[in-house]
């Protein structure tokens, strides 16, 4: 049997090789971005309640009413937005599927979609599965930031949608307010439709904060906003997300979210919906601790850190005073040799690009970073 090629990425997903060959060498897994410590015992015990009161046939279509309603409220008193929970919310199966969702409600064979790299590694694999062309943008090490002009010279007859994610995986760097306007001015005069990936809006740290595309009302109008619970509570395996756009993209959205899924887990969604009204620790402020406790060990070893992490639950490292292997190599020796395993970048460039960094996932806890760092701390010499 002959499958036909839907994209041009090769072999599987470098977070799966990672975590495979972590479990492989029984090496600390700093690789997969997912947390190795429990979620909030009250939301657990929600999801055992929904499935014994009875939640568990197909939920509607788009969403169980009292989820998507805290979603709105919880948006509304975060970023003073309103929000239709009827008409402008999905709920889908993690923020993977609303992306390619989105993509597939817009996309043509020939169109062309702006993606700025290092980018998530599901982003062209979606794009070229509905026939359409990624056009890449190239962020530059070491801040990553946007260069508008290439941006604005990217921009063809063909140009369907700009796809965004903020704060970034892998590089932790965020978005200004004037990132967002930026990008306004630049799409104004076309019919450019804007992806938001902001399953990170809640991992901004330092007293920063995310701006949302939903900010911005001229931007929104065009946008499709992506979200991802598992980043929020811990809970990545649940894959549970949402999709908030205007009604009319909403309606696009649901057109196809009807025939490639229908509707999404019920005990889920109302465990969530009734773990959204309760008092929460804020995931940035523990995240964040995480981040300072790991960069203040890991000073102790050889890595260079350009910048902490503004956003995301990951941290990029030099390891230029240790190795010039390619990023790959340098992480398959790390893991093998060292029992640490980590991201190599390149896996962000469809290119393979090789800025020799690699990706920290640090949402762990405190003992898993300080046993990383302590295997860390051993690599003494060049090799
Ligand atoms: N976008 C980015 C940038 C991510 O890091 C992730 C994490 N997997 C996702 C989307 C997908 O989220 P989910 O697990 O909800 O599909
Ligand atoms: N978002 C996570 C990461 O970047 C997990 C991705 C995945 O396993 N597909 O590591």
């Amino acid at each position: 049997m002959q499958f036909p090629q839907k994209h041009s990425a090769t072999g599987t997903t470098i977070f799966t090789v990672m975590s495979a060959l972590a479990q492989q060498h029984n090496a600390i897994n700093l690789s997969q971005g997912f947390p190795d410590f429990h979620i909030d015992e009250r939301l657990s015990d929600a999801l055992g309640a929904a499935a014994a009161d009875g939640f568990n046939q197909y939920a509607p279509m788009a969403g169980v009413p009292m989820l998507k309603q805290a979603i709105a409220t919880s948006f509304k008193n975060r970023y003073d937005t309103d929000i239709d929970p009827d008409t402008e919310i999905t709920i889908t199966p993690g923020a993977t599927y609303a992306i390619y969702t989105a993509f597939t409600a817009i996309l043509s064979p020939g169109d062309e979609v702006i993606v700025l790299e290092p980018a998530y590694d599901s982003y062209i694999p979606n794009i070229e599965m509905n026939g359409a062309k990624a056009v890449i943008v190239p962020l530059t090490a070491p801040g990553f930031g946007v260069d508008w002009q290439r941006v604005s010279d990217a921009i063809t007859p063909r140009t369907k949608a700009i796809i965004i994610n903020t704060p970034h995986n892998p590089t932790g760097a965020i978005w200004s307010k004037r990132d967002w306007e930026q990008l306004a001015d630049i799409v104004r005069d076309t019919d450019i439709t804007i992806l938001a990936d902001e399953v990170y809006e809640q991992l901004v740290f330092d007293g920063e904060r995310h701006y949302s595309v939903l900010e911005n009302e001229e931007l929104r109008a065009r946008s499709f906003a992506l979200y991802s619970f598992g980043k929020v509570y811990n809970n990545t395996g649940w894959k549970m997300g949402f999709c908030i756009a205007p009604p009319e993209y909403t309606q696009a959205f649901r057109r196809i979210h009807q025939f490639l899924c229908f509707t999404v887990n019920t005990p889920a969604q109302y465990a969530l919906a009734q773990h959204l009204t309760l008092d929460t620790t804020p995931i940035h402020t523990i995240m964040q601790g995480k981040r300072d406790h790991f960069l203040s060990l890991l000073k102790g070893t050889l890595f260079t850190i350009h910048e902490p992490a503004k956003g995301s639950y990951f941290q990029i490292a030099g390891y230029e005073r240790i190795s010039n292997l390619p990023d790959k190599e340098f992480a398959t020796w790390l893991t093998r040799e060292h029992g640490v395993a980590t991201i190599p970048v390149s896996a962000f460039y469809s290119n393979g690009k090789d800025d020799k960094l690699i990706r920290f996932c640090f949402a762990k806890k405190e003992e898993t970073l300080t046993e990383a760092v302590n295997r860390l701390m051993k690599i003494a010499l060049p090799i």
